[in-house]
C-alpha cells in the first residue's frame, strides 16, 4: 500500500514538538504492515545539509508562481521526498520562525506551496509512484487535501491528522487570491473561516477522513472548551473522526541502550537509576540526595499548565522535593521559573531551551515528570516517562488520561498503577496531587511497583500503527 506522508517536520531532521516524533516514526512502524510510506518534508536548511544522495525526480515550474524542485533520498529508514524551494525554506531561523522568535509573515504562501506539491504528488507527478492514499499532518500540510478536492483530477482518499487544534493556520481573507483555488472555495464548504482563511479548516472540510492523536483528545474537540471554533465542524463530520494514540519509538527511548544516559539500565536494574540521577542533579546545579525529584520537559506555556505549577514550586520544596526543569516559551514563565532557581539553590534548577539529548537524562534520572497540561491531544513525554521509570504526575485530560492509570486504591490493589492523574482546576488540586505523589513516593516499595508496571506498558507505535492501517484499508475498500 502506497501512502504519501505530507509533513512540515519529521524527527530526526526537524522537530519542534510531538508532530515531528509522530511523523518520523509512524512510516517505519507501518513498513512491518506492508505499507510503503514517504514522507514530503519542505527542503530546510537541516535537511538539505543533513540528508546525502538526494536524487531530482521532479521539477516543479509553477507552485502558486514557485519554481521547485522534488529531490528523494532514503535517510534512517525514511524514505523522503524533498521539496526544495530556497525561496520559501532555506532560512536561517526555525521551521515557521525567524531567528527572533517571530512568525514568517509568508507561512501561509510556504505551506499553501508546500501543500500544493503534495496534492501533485497524489496525483501521480512521480513517474514511478503514485500514492493509493494521502496522510497530512496539521495546519501546514491541511491544504492539501482542499487542493486534491478542487483538482480536475479523481482523488484518491486523504486523511488529516490534528497533533493540536489549537494551531489553525488562519489568515486574513486577502491572501484567497493568491492561493490559486476556484471562488468557491471560499464558502463554509471550503476554506473561508469567520470571514478570514483557515487551513486547518480547509483541511477538515475536505479530508475523506480526521484523525487525531488520542480517543479522549477526539471526544473533547466535539466541545467548545477545546474546539477551538472548530467543534461545530467536529460535530458535523463526527462519524469520520478517530482518536488513534500516538506511541513512541522504542529504539530512540530505551533506556538500556541510550547513550544519552550516564548509565543504562533496565526494570531488573533499576537501583542503576541513581548514577542518572546524580548527572540531573549536578547539570541542574541540585543538592545530591535521596529527596523525591520532579522534572519537567515542556514548552513553558499555558497550555502546558507551567503559571499553575510555577505557582506551587515553594511549595515542592517545602515539602522537601527538589524540581530540574528543561524548557522554553513564554518568557514570562521563564522568568518566574528562574527567579524560583534563585531562591531555592540546590533545590530547584532551571535549564532554559532545548536539548534533546538532556531530556533523555532527565527522564533517567528524576523520579517524576510534572504534566499539568490544560489540554493535551497526545503528550509523549508520559510515554518516554513510563518506559524509563520516571512515574508521570498528569493533569486529567487527552492522551495524558488515556495513557496513564492513576495509582488510586483500586488500581494500587490491581497492580494496574503507572502514574498519579489529577482534575486541574486551580493551585490547590495541583498541590494536592503533589501531596499524594510524596505518599506514594514515600513508600518505596510501592513506588518501585508503579515504576515497573509503567516500565511494562506497551508505549511503542505496534498497536497504534495497526489501526492507522486498518483505516487505511477502510478508506480504500470505501473507494471501491
Ligand atoms: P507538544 O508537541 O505539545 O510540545 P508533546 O509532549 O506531544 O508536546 O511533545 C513534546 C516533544 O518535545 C517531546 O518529545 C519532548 O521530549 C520534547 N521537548 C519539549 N520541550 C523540550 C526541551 N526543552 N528540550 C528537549 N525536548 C523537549
Amino acid at each position: 500500500m502506497k501512502v504519501l506522508s505530507i509533513s512540515s517536520e519529521a524527527f530526526p531532521l526537524v522537530k519542534t514538538g510531538g508532530l515531528g516524533d509522530v511523523a518520523g516514526a509512524l512510516p517505519l512502524a507501518l513498513a512491518a504492515r506492508g505499507v510503503q510510506m514517504k514522507t514530503l518534508l519542505p527542503g530546510y536548511p537541516a535537511v538539505m545539509k543533513t540528508v546525502t544522495g538526494l536524487t531530482k525526480k521532479v521539477e516543479f515550474d509553477n507552485l502558486l508562481g514557485e519554481r521547485a524542485t522534488l529531490l528523494e533520498a532514503r535517510y534512517k529508514g525514511l524514505d523522503l521526498l524533498v521539496l526544495d524551494a530556497p525561496s520559501l525554506f532555506d532560512r536561517p531561523g526555525g521551521p515557521y520562525v525567524d531567528a527572533n522568535g517571530r512568525d514568517y509573515d509568508d507561512n501561509w504562501r510556504r505551506f499553501a506551496v508546500f501543500s500544493l506539491a503534495g496534492a501533485r504528488i497524489a496525483a501521480g507527478a512521480l513517474p514511478d509512484w503514485k500514492p493509493v492514499l494521502v496522510h497530512a499532518h496539521d495546519w501546514q500540510t491541511a491544504m492539501t487535501p482542499v487542493y486534491m478536492r478542487y483538482a480536475q483530477e479523481p482523488e484518491v482518499p486523504s486523511i488529516l491528522t490534528i497533533h493540536n487544534i489549537a494551531f489553525q493556520g488562519q489568515f486574513a481573507s486577502a491572501i484567497f487570491p493568491a492561493l490559486g483555488l476556484p471562488p468557491h472555495a471560499m464558502s463554509v464548504e471550503g476554506i473561508e473561516y469567520y470571514g478570514d482563511v483557515g487551513f486547518l479548516k480547509g483541511g477538515m472540510q475536505t479530508a475523506t477522513a480526521i484523525t487525531t492523536v488520542s480517543p479522549s483528545y477526539a471526544e473533547e474537540i466535539h466541545h467548545p472548551q477545546f474546539g477551538m471554533g472548530l467543534e461545530g465542524l467536529i460535530n458535523a463530520r463526527a462519524t469520520s473522526v478517530h482518536g488513534i494514540v500516538n506511541g513512541i519509538d522504542a529504539d530512540v527511548w530505551n533506556p538500556e541502550t541510550d547513550n544519552h544516559l550516564a548509565r543504562n539500565y533496565s526494570a531488573k536494574t533499576l537501583a542503576a537509576r541513581v548514577t542518572n540521577r546524580q548527572a540531573v542533579a549536578a547539570r541542574f546545579g541540585l543538592d545530591d540526595d535521596d529527596s523525591l525529584l520532579f522534572c519537567v520537559i515542556s514548552r513553558l506555556t499555558w497550555q502546558k499548565g507551567m503559571d499553575i505549577l510555577s505557582e506551587t514550586i515553594d511549595s515542592i520544596v517545602g515539602m522537601g522535593g527538589r524540581i530540574a526543569i528543561l524548557g522554553a516559551g513564554d518568557v514570562a514563565l521563564e522568568t518566574a521559573f528562574l527567579s524560583a532557581a534563585n531562591r531555592h539553590k540546590g533545590r530547584v534548577g532551571v535549564v532554559v531551551g532545548y536539548n534533546e539529548p538532556l531530556s533523555h537524562l532527565m527522564q533517567a534520572g528524576c523520579d517524576s515528570i510534572i504534566i499539568p497540561s490544560r489540554f493535551e491531544p497526545c503528550g509523549l513525554t508520559q510515554l518516554y516517562a513510563l518506559r524509563y521509570g520516571c512515574v508521570p504526575l498528569v493533569a486529567r485530560t487527552g492522551g495524558l488520561n488515556d495513557t496513564i492509570v492513576d495509582a488510586n486504591h483500586a488500581a494500587i490493589i490491581s497492580g494496574s498503577a503507572t502514574g498519579v492523574q489529577f482534575t486541574l482546576t486551580d493551585t490547590n488540586s495541583m498541590l494536592y496531587a503533589l501531596r499524594r505523589t510524596f505518599k506514594l513516593h514515600a513508600d518505596r516499595k510501592l513506588w518501585v511497583r508503579i515504576q515497573k508496571q509503567g516500565m511494562k506498558t506497551d508505549v511503542s507505535w505496534d498497536a497504534s500503527a495497526g489501526e492507522y492501517a486498518s483505516l487505511y484499508s477502510s478508506l480504500l475498500s470505501k473507494g471501491k
